[in-house]
């Protein structure tokens, strides 16, 4: 068998979740807001069974067009709800080994965030390195960008953040 060329894939993955209500927030004080796998400090943090983290969950379903294999619904609620895994990490290493077993090599990230709230200037380069760290690519392989939305959505509004994320991957076309 040879490697004749390299077939290319890209796919999309969209997750958005709604900030925590103040009376969420009093029940689970030391909850933080997630983002990227990293925790963001003094911010109102989102609300969902997991950690909430709406740049993993965009990038997992991106990945699950890559594979077909979805790994958010029944699969991450099985490690949430029966495992008490609340990690997103854990689900992102489940679709990236779902693409290692289709022989998938991940080239490119792009994430775009809308969300009123926080600011995220600051956290755009940590939040790419610990990307970098969670995918095996490096930080230039993965672009991130944040608008306000100026108010025109509940995003924008600030009532919650969303995430689109487009992966680009090759895979050997092996004859
Ligand atoms: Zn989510």
């Amino acid at each position: 068998m040879r490697q004749n060329d390299w077939i290319y894939c890209t796919a999309v993955g969209q997750d958005s979740h709604r900030f925590m209500t103040p009376a969420e927030r009093a029940s689970q004080p030391e909850r933080p807001l997630v983002l990227g796998g990293l925790k963001i400090p003094d911010e109102m943090p989102l609300a969902g069974n997991s950690d909430a983290d709406v740049l993993l969950h965009a990038l997992t379903n991106a990945l699950s067009g890559l594979t077909t294999r979805n790994i958010l619904g029944r699969r991450a609620d099985r490690l949430c709800l029966d495992q008490g895994i609340t990690d997103s990490a854990v689900y992102l290493r489940e679709a990236l080994a779902d693409l290692a077993s289709g022989h998938w090599e991940l080239v490119h990230i792009s994430l775009s965030v809308e969300a009123a709230r926080p600011r995220l200037a600051d956290w755009l380069e940590p939040i790419r390195d610990r990307l970098a760290g969670l995918t095996g690519l490096r930080a230039g392989q993965i672009g991130l960008t944040a608008t306000s939305g100026e108010g025109l959505s509940a995003f924008g509004r600030g009532d919650g953040m969303m995430v689109i994320c487009l992966v680009s991957a090759r895979r050997p076309d092996l004859v």
